[in-house]
């Protein structure tokens, strides 16, 4: 019996921790579907993780007036002085939010998510999301109400520092261009497929990707369908695991 206790022991000690290796979450969110005929509501949520700007996805918006929201980053908002300007110029149509200061990851143990390193810390986490909302604020505009962290994956507890610090987490429903790493055509066909209240999340940040092509395709075929486009702040966003309530 002295064994077998010990090695439940152990066996649990082992789950516990395999189960802290992977508590790392991936929130969704999603808008109250209207379910009305022909069409309904999404949001598109682009990301400018660092780098340019892809300027097919930013002339598309503007032309079809497609409300977008854009999460940037501390390091993107210093090199795009020309597209947030055009962003500022549309506030009809984007809203700029907080992507995190330097894009580490908003968990707060020391591991690598898709290869990058995470913040590691409680503090790091509180540094990556107030320096993100302190470049906002000195970009000009409204102060940001919504945060996504790199890669999009939190430990739970940096999502209750999140919280506390005054912002609603972005989830999503539909990855539409895969970390922009997928082709046009599996990009088009996801977005294009997005229903009434998904949150679509694709990247606006690298020209030179197939992906934005795609991203161009799908929201046109969304537009032709009738859907309708509002950004997080003109909706209510509804996350799981603590996010949004
Ligand atoms: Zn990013």
């Amino acid at each position: 019996m002295g064994l077998l206790r010990n090695s439940l022991c152990a066996m649990a000690l082992f789950a516990a921790s395999a189960g802290n290796a992977a508590t790392l979450l991936e929130p969704t969110l999603h808008l109250k579907p209207q379910g009305v005929e022909g069409g309904g509501r999404v949001a598109l949520t682009l990301d400018a993780c660092g780098g340019t700007t892809d300027t097919r996805i930013l002339s598309a918006l503007v032309d079809n007036r497609i409300p977008a929201t854009i999460f940037v980053t501390g390091i993107w908002l210093k090199r795009n002085a020309e597209a947030v300007e055009i962003m500022r110029a549309h506030p009809d149509l984007f809203e700029l939010e907080n992507h995190g200061g330097r894009h580490v990851p908003a968990v707060d143990t020391p591991r690598k998510i898709f290869g990058i390193r995470s913040a590691g810390s409680p503090d790091a986490v509180q540094a990556e999301v107030e320096s993100g909302a302190a470049a906002l604020a000195g970009a000009g505009g409204p102060a940001a109400k919504w945060f996504r962290g790199a890669t999009a994956e939190y430990s739970p507890s940096a999502i209750a520092m999140i919280r506390r610090l005054g912002f609603k987490i972005a989830g999503f429903s539909v990855n539409g261009d895969g970390g922009s790493l997928l082709g046009a055509k599996e990009t088009a066909r996801r977005i294009g497929a997005a229903k009434d209240g998904d949150v679509i999340i694709a990247h606006i940040n690298q020209p030179t990707h197939a992906a934005g092509e795609g991203v161009v395709q799908g929201l046109l075929a969304l537009k032709q369908k009738g859907m309708t486009f509002v950004r997080l702040d003109d909706a209510e966003g509804v996350g799981n695991d603590g996010t949004t309530d």
